[in-house]
């Protein structure tokens, strides 16, 4: 979960790189216009100007003048627009360096998860092997027959135990008789194997649940090597 929270943070700090990137060129693409009609402008009032020294009537100058003054509010204008895109350059500019540190920073974090998931596996894997092995070691303490009963029901009902509580078996719901929970739940017993009379699971009963005391975290309950029934 935390590997994908740095891969989106990741793809976001790239996307609006991306946009940046992509506006940056935008308006120099927008200026080099600008400044190429500005050139055109300046050669045609060069050329009406050229115009002006040879024309004859106040008309004719009156025209030619007309359309310098035209180009020239032009040329004001394509300047001023010029201007506005360099300011959203310098805007633009400052986004695309905030999405680069961003990017570098979210890098750093995915690589940092990833390494952080990849130690998290190696525990798990470890802690799955000890786990396998007690499981092991367990059951070449278990002879053989209430082994194969256990074996059985694990396979068939997807798990071979279940706890007895409140005169039931936990997993099927059914009441154990009272005279099986006496003998489950008392001291004459020990050692023998109750099974629920309804699913076949094996019953087993935690004392903690009558006698309320503190037990230390990890503490489990031990008991006898289980016999045959
Ligand atoms: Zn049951």
């Amino acid at each position: 979960m935390r590997v994908a929270a740095a891969q989106n943070a990741r793809a976001t700090a790239e996307v609006a790189l991306a946009e940046a990137n992509k506006a940056l060129l935008k308006e120099e693409t927008l200026r080099r216009s600008q400044e190429l009609e500005v050139k055109d402008r300046r050669g045609k009032i060069e050329r009406l100007r050229k115009q002006m020294e040879t024309a004859t009537s106040a008309a004719q100058i009156a025209a030619l003048e007309h359309e310098i003054a035209f180009s020239e509010q032009a040329i004001v204008k394509l300047e001023d627009d010029e201007i506005a895109s360099m300011e959203r350059t310098e805007r633009y500019e400052g986004e695309r360096d905030r999405a680069t540190l961003q990017l570098e920073v979210t890098t750093a974090a995915l690589a940092a998860q990833r390494v952080r998931a990849l130690d998290i596996k190696t525990q798990h894997t470890a802690s799955i092997a000890a786990i396998e092995a007690e499981r092991g070691a367990t059951r070449a303490r278990i002879a053989e027959a209430p082994l194969s009963v256990y074996d059985r029901i694990a396979k068939a009902k997807g798990t071979g135990l279940s706890e007895a509580v409140d005169h039931k078996c936990a997993a099927c719901q059914m009441v154990v008789r009272p005279q099986r929970w006496n003998d489950l739940t008392g001291r004459d017993h020990d050692g023998q194997i109750f099974t629920c009379e309804t699913c076949g699971r094996m019953l087993y009963y935690d004392p903690r649940r009558d006698a309320p005391v503190r037990w230390a975290a990890g503490e489990r309950l031990t008991g006898s090597t289980p016999t045959a029934q």
